[in-house]
């Protein structure tokens, strides 16, 4: 008998149908005489519905309006955790739904991306004996502090599945979603995408960290941490033993090493630049810790020095939900950056290439520059990891850059 969780995306619970499809999936493993903890997301849509709501109302640039904005948006998962909860009951099953509050799973108080600060694995194993099958609001938790909802930013439900499995020492956390497992790029740019059926943790965090959304970045980072074993597949597929992604620890999991794994692409970055500063140590210190105090993940950083040595240019990129607040925060410290403008350009696309084949090969950022310069694209911004190369281009050029790499690096053979 083994233990696992199972979640849902958005898609997976969509409508009734999809959850009594879901219930059934359920079922297969309850069938098997296996243990199951299951996470849900809220119905696809309903999320961004509730942030749109949202946005209608407030600037939500304030830590109070954050938790407002966290007891509203919740509330889908609300929804989708009780009906399939229901749908299990009718199905023959004794069930229950669980709100984050209710378990508890705990957060620090960083409301709209809140971080897992702990989770009762004890009473969830000790729920297992009560029921066949409980359910779980993803996306959720409650505000060690101050005890309020607080949510674990967009796409947060897999974060909620991997630290569940890793509270109940489950023996696997199975990620439901629309599409049948991760592949080398996002398969809705290119139909030439291949599926993967391995990628190392490392890689897939890079890949999510950098655009490909099928997984959360912070929900790979934590199964790394926590040695959780992840596999990604589709809800709308038969499950076999050899269907899906499954993360590995290493390289050598993977017999047929490529030297590149795959490409993200992410739409949702903006470039910041702050123009002519007086040069002095600390400023930069100066900048990014003002940027941190307000919570604000800064991606790629460029700084240039003005030929006569006197001024700077600084260059960095944020999220685009992050405008607001990096606004505020630079301007909390004008006083020491006397920046002469302060541009800001949203018509970028960021595209990376990732693999740990990387570290042992040359030539791989020379095809990435060549491939895109032959289409005539233009690179803002470089920015590279030991297994990962990044670039700013202009928005227009996203989905073709995406294509021509995929096929320079041979990835659909
Ligand atoms: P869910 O609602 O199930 O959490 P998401 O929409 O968050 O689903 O993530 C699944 C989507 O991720 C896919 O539909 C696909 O378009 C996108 N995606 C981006 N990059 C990749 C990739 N490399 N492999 C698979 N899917 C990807
Ligand atoms: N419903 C939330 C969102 O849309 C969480 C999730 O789907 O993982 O971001
Ligand atoms: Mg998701």
């Amino acid at each position: 008998m083994a233990l696992i969780v199972q979640k849902f995306g958005g898609t997976s619970v969509g409508d009734i149908a999809r959850i009594k499809n879901v219930a059934k999936k359920v079922k297969a493993e309850l069938d098997k005489k296996n243990q199951v903890i299951v996470v849900v997301s809220a119905m696809s849509g309903v999320t961004n519905q509730l942030v749109a709501y949202c946005n209608e109302v407030s600037s939500l640039t304030k830590d109070e309006s954050l938790s407002e904005y966290d007891s509203i948006v919740a509330t889908g998962e609300q929804i989708t955790c009780g009906l399939l909860a229901l749908e299990l009951q009718s199905i023959g099953y004794k069930s229950r739904s669980f709100l984050g509050w209710q378990i508890p799973l705990t957060t620090d108080e960083v409301h709209s991306k809140a971080r897992i600060e702990a989770i009762d694995g004890d009473y969830l194993r000790a729920q297992l004996k009560e029921y066949d099958v409980i359910v779980i609001a993803g996306f959720q938790g409650v505000n060690k502090k101050t005890n309020r909802v607080a949510t674990l930013g967009r796409g947060g439900s897999d974060t909620s599945a991997v630290a569940i499995a890793a509270a109940v020492k489950a023996d696997l956390c199975d990620i439901y979603t629309d599409v049948d497992g991760v592949y080398t790029t996002d398969p809705r740019i290119t139909s030439k995408a291949r599926k993967l059926n391995k990628v190392t943790y490392e890689e897939m965090l890079e890949m999510a960290y950098s655009g490909s959304k099928v997984l959360q970045t912070r929900s790979v980072a934590m199964a790394m941490a926590h040695n959780v074993r992840v596999r990604v597949l589709s809800s709308f597929a038969e499950a076999s033993e050899t269907s899906g992604t499954i993360l590995v620890n290493n390289d050598e999991e993977i017999m047929e090493r490529r030297v590149i794994t795959g490409i993200s692409y992410s739409k949702n970055d903006v470039q910041i630049t702050l123009v002519k500063m007086p040069d002095h140590p600390g400023l930069s210190a100066n900048i990014f810790g003002a940027l941190a105090a307000k919570e604000v993940n800064v991606d790629m950083i460029v700084q240039n020095i003005s030929a006569d040595g006197k001024s700077v240019d600084i260059t960095f990129t944020i999220g685009k939900d992050e405008i607001e607040r990096a606004k505020l925060a630079i301007e909390s410290v004008k006083g020491e950056v006397k920046y002469e403008k302060l541009l800001v350009n949203e018509d970028i696309a960021k595209i990376s290439v990732i693999g740990v084949g990387m570290i042992s090969h040359s030539g791989v950022a020379h095809t990435m520059f060549k491939t895109l310069a032959d289409k005539g694209i233009n690179l803002l911004l470089i920015s590279t990891s030991e297994i990962k190369i990044s670039v700013l281009i202009g928005k227009e050029y996203g989905e073709l850059a995406v294509r021509v790499l995929h096929d320079a690096y041979g990835l659909d053979k």
